[in-house]
């Protein structure tokens, strides 16, 4: 047994680089997640849209497909893009998708459509004609109804699972951890789903969730912490992505890199987007996550392979962000195995440059979020103008070819914020805009 700890991580923003990337572990014959399940998952998607078109009328205009746009970003606060010298920025602005209001409706989802559809199969509830609009029918949802979706959530997976659940006639519970919002609990219930509240963080409450859904056979527990379905779910983004850069012409190659910026909470969420990015792009893309400098799980996780499980707490942090969607204490282990080969780095922010940005954002675009989607934006600062980031840039060979960069900032969260928190979240920022107004700015990058 060891008896030393890990290191203690500094409760100060940094730029941690992943020298494991591109060393791929020898085969294993653990069960891994390949591209043809992320596949699998886009058809699924696909066979239930015009199933979700009829329960959600917002998806007609889509044609039952929930995916957002990709937006292109003038600037970005505390980067000094003169002439383009760092290339052009972009948002995917998942902080609009329809349903869950965040990145959650692609993964959570997915998730309980394939529950909904290998229970339908089994039941028979599907004719030859293969036409999910079926599964709405008064049968169906009499099936449905006798089965429990549950899930562990700071809040955003809930609403996903928990709107999506209910929508087809699921009983469905959501397990919530503290820092969970009211204004997500009241909007869930209003959906007639059940919520359970703790006083503990993230991974009490989905510890909890399991534990009920265990003794129950007929609740599907929805696992953030080891879900394939999830993950899967998720990486669809990287084919939308691929076709959406596509059509604004945006190139990706050795020398037009694309660098990708994702708020992590768990990590299944920006760990799916990378699997499909780095399976279309290869070494071309580049994708960084960010977290709170109080929750940096994931990075602790990285940092220290040989302890598996390790908490934010054992590297001397406490958890507390305004950050919900990413104040969870420990990384799914199912995210950092497929991480470790494919990560550039990690990046950690202060819970007052996320007002700041958001602020900015909401000033300047007129694009409205969340405190935890506003993560992304510490991305580019800290790679384009850390030490750490530039000593990337050029042992990556990046260095001559970053006019020709595009840059994306995954904005993952924020529609159904209610106004008045809005506001809140507006106020704090403009301050901290205010106060750092003076002479050393936003914590930007320097140009010299
Ligand atoms: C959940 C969430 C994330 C991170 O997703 P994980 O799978 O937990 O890493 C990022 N942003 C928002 C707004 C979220 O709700």
């Amino acid at each position: 047994m060891r008896t030393d700890g890990p290191q203690q991580i500094m409760k100060l923003p940094q730029l941690w680089l992943n020298q494991d990337i591109n060393v791929y572990p020898d085969a294993d014959s653990d069960a891994r997640i390949t591209i043809s399940n992320v596949k699998e998952a886009e058809l699924r998607l696909a066979r239930f849209a015009p199933l979700l078109m009829e329960l959600f009328p917002e998806l007609v205009a889509s044609q039952g497909i929930i995916e957002s746009e990709l937006i292109e970003l003038p600037s970005i606060a505390g980067i000094d893009n003169i002439n383009g010298r760092y290339g052009k920025f972009w948002d995917k602005a998942d902080h609009a998708l329809p349903i869950a209001g965040s990145i959650k409706a692609r993964g959570g989802i997915h998730e309980v459509l394939e529950f909904a559809e290998s229970l339908a199969r089994r039941h028979g509830l599907l004719d030859s004609s293969n036409d999910y609009c079926q599964l709405s029918s008064s049968t169906s949802r009499s099936l449905f109804s006798q089965y429990e979706v549950s899930v562990g959530s700071t809040g955003n997976l809930g609403l996903s699972i928990g709107i999506m659940s209910a929508a087809l006639g699921f009983r469905a519970t959501v397990h919530m951890s503290a820092e969970a919002k009211q204004w997500k609990k009241d909007r869930l219930r209003r959906h007639g789903v059940t919520v359970v509240e703790y006083s503990g963080d993230y991974a009490q409450a989905v510890e909890a969730g399991r534990q009920r859904a265990s003794a129950d056979p007929h609740s599907y527990f929805v696992d953030d912490e080891q879900s394939h379905s999830l993950f899967m779910g998720y990486a669809v983004a990287a084919f939308r992505l691929q076709a959406q850069l596509k059509s604004a012409n945006v190139k990706v190659d050795a020398e037009h890199p694309l660098f990708v910026y994702l708020p992590c909470g768990v990590g299944g969420a920006p760990a799916g987007v990378t699997f499909g990015l780095k399976h279309i792009f290869g070494k071309a893309v580049h994708c960084f996550f960010v977290e709170p400098t109080t929750s940096p799980c994931f990075l602790a996780q990285m940092q220290n392979p040989d302890r598996p499980g390790i908490t934010v707490y054992d590297v001397g942090l406490d958890n507390v962000t305004e950050a919900d969607g990413l104040a969870v204490p420990a990384a799914s282990a199912l995210a950092i195995k497929e991480m470790r080969p494919l990560l550039s780095g990690i990046a950690t922010t202060a819970d007052d440059t996320l007002f700041a940005d958001l602020a900015w954002l909401h000033d300047q675009e007129n694009i409205r979020i969340e405190p935890s989607a506003a993560a992304a934006f510490s991305g580019p600062r800290m790679v384009l103008g850390s030490e750490a980031g530039r000593s990337y840039l050029s042992q990556q060979g990046l260095l001559p070819h970053m006019q020709q960069a595009n840059h994306i900032v995954w904005t993952t969260g924020g529609l159904f914020v209610p106004d008045d928190e809005y506001a809140g979240f507006l106020d704090r920022g403009r301050s901290v805009i205010r106060k750092q107004a003076k002479p050393q700015a936003h914590p930007g990058v320097n140009n010299s």
